[in-house]
């Protein structure tokens, strides 16, 4: 029954993410034409010419314009914060998380008998949620002799044996029921990062990463640390947003070349190009490079772009086209929490009553500031409010207690903050800004860097297939894309 409605989910999803490709196609292309149009030259573009001094900044990648192709579902009030109570518990463990939701249902008062907060959301990233889920699984409680069983096969041969529970349903049973777990939008997004910049990085990453700057040896070495970090679990906030926006580079940079060859022909010949003509003719691409690139930019980067505009706009139909066309990644690269993470939240979603699926939907992310494009999962919310804290907790190694102190307060430290801010008349950083810096000219650079190296030069000539600075790859990866979704 549920696998059948996952299966029709795939082909919603398919469907709803075909308009938004459609979009980006439209306005990449509507970027190149006017590239052309302003060159007045379309044998050799700007491009070509490597003239930089003329370049425009094409709007599109303007950080306040960037996810508007997204409607936003905010709610009109701001949403209000409140900073729990720690729990520190480090090591995600069944234990660890177990000692968490014991924590959670005590500070929150989630209850059968509390009118007020009968169960509540958790969550977290992907390794929590699939342990979390699996506990919420099998813990149960007797409800004749309180006897508490980890498997929910043991629990039903107790039942059998004591005649316990005989005419109690096993979900009255299990022991966290009232709370439902929810994978995190923030490292949601750092895991499909992750995914990609492990199936890129030797590709062409690399040589992009060289072109920002990372040139000196120990530079690389501090970017392929980056990289390591990408696969492990330690990764900090700010290296995120590094591996952000080399992303955001790569696919415009990439979409724009593509497309680049059918616009010139197209041009040439006295004819408009449209997004349906762009994939007839790339329908009949034979060359290894272009098919390979093309898969990865108009599905797996864009899934990940749609997915964060999404977040920002707290839009629940381009999250999950996200997620969905970007699942296969995680199956092909072998990444199995965000596997198991990605197949419980499909069935959690097609299973659940409708009006909490509706209560999901609305509240996918979260805009402190009251930004439409501003949204955030929980978990970035969280770590924003983290930070804040750190701030005033002395350096070093934190204690438990000076930490506990400073959650409990941060409230009013807050406003002691702002006021002193106000006194001294000092300017506060806003984090989103420092970070969405005009990308424009690092995606023409890196535009150059592509059409110079000839990579994607012979769209219809069957080579071998390479990456970006010449080495030979296995030719099986082109066909990678589609052999995940089989
Ligand atoms: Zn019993």
């Amino acid at each position: 029954m549920a696998k059948a409605e996952i299966v029709k989910e795939f082909d919603k999803q398919d469907v709803n993410f075909r308009t938004f490709r459609n979009d980006f196609v439209q306005s990449q292309l509507r970027v190149i034409t006017l590239q052309m149009e302003k060159n007045g030259d379309v044998v050799m573009d700007e491009v070509d010419k490597k003239s930089t001094n003329s370049f425009q900044i094409p709007s599109h990648t303007k950080s306040e314009e960037r996810y508007k192709f997204v409607t936003a579902h905010h709610p009109e009030e701001t949403v209000s914060v409140t900073m729990g109570e720690p729990c520190f518990e480090n090591q995600c463990s069944y234990e660890a998380v177990i000692k968490v939701f014991d924590h959670i249902i005590n500070v929150a008062n989630v209850k059968d008998g509390n009118e007020s907060r009968k169960w509540t959301m958790v969550g977290c990233d992907g390794l929590p949620y699939t342990l979390g889920s699996r506990i919420i699984d099998n813990y149960s409680v007797c409800h004749d002799c309180k006897m508490e069983f980890d498997d929910a096969a043991e629990f039903e041969e107790h039942k059998n044996y004591r005649s316990h529970c005989t005419n109690i349903p096993y979900s009255d049973c299990q022991k966290y029921m009232n709370l439902m777990m929810l994978p995190v939008l923030g490292h949601y997004e750092i895991n499909m990062s992750k995914a990609l910049m492990k199936l890129l990085w030797d590709v062409i990453i690399i040589d992009l990463a060289k072109m920002l700057g990372f040139k000196s040896i120990k530079a690389l070495q501090a970017c392929q640390v980056l990289q390591e970090c990408v696969l492990l679990f330690s990764f900090s906030f700010s290296d995120h947003h590094k591996t952000w926006q080399i992303l955001q580079i790569f696919m415009f940079a990439m979409a724009q070349e593509l497309l680049h060859p059918y616009c010139r022909q197209q041009v040439l010949s006295c004819r408009t190009p449209t997004v349906e003509g762009f994939y007839l003719w790339l329908a009949k691409v034979s060359n290894p490079n272009f098919k390979f690139m093309s898969d990865v930019v108009f599905t797996s980067c864009l899934a990940l772009h749609v997915l964060r505009a999404g977040t920002r706009r707290n839009n629940s139909t381009a999250i999950q086209a996200g997620k969905f066309k970007f699942s296969p990644l995680f199956f092909g690269l072998n990444m199995p929490f965000y596997m198991e993470t990605f197949i419980r939240d499909s069935f959690v979603r097609v299973q659940c009553p409708h009006d909490i699926l509706a209560f999901i939907e609305k509240n996918e992310s979260y805009s402190v500031s009251g930004n439409e494009s501003k949204g955030e999962g929980g978990d970035f919310v969280l770590e924003n409010f983290n930070r804040k804290t750190k701030m005033w907790v002395p350096a070093g190694l934190p204690d438990k207690p000076k930490w506990l102190q400073v959650c409990r307060n941060i409230d009013i430290l807050e406003k002691v903050h702002d006021h002193l801010h106000s006194i001294f008349n000092t300017k506060q950083a806003d984090d989103e800004y420092e970070f969405s810096y005009d990308i424009s000219k690092e995606i023409f650079d890196f535009r150059c860097i592509v059409r110079q190296s000839k990579y994607l030069a012979k769209p219809f000539q069957v080579e071998e297939h390479k990456t970006l600075s010449g080495k030979t790859l296995d030719y099986d990866l082109v066909n990678f894309m589609e052999m995940q979704t089989k």
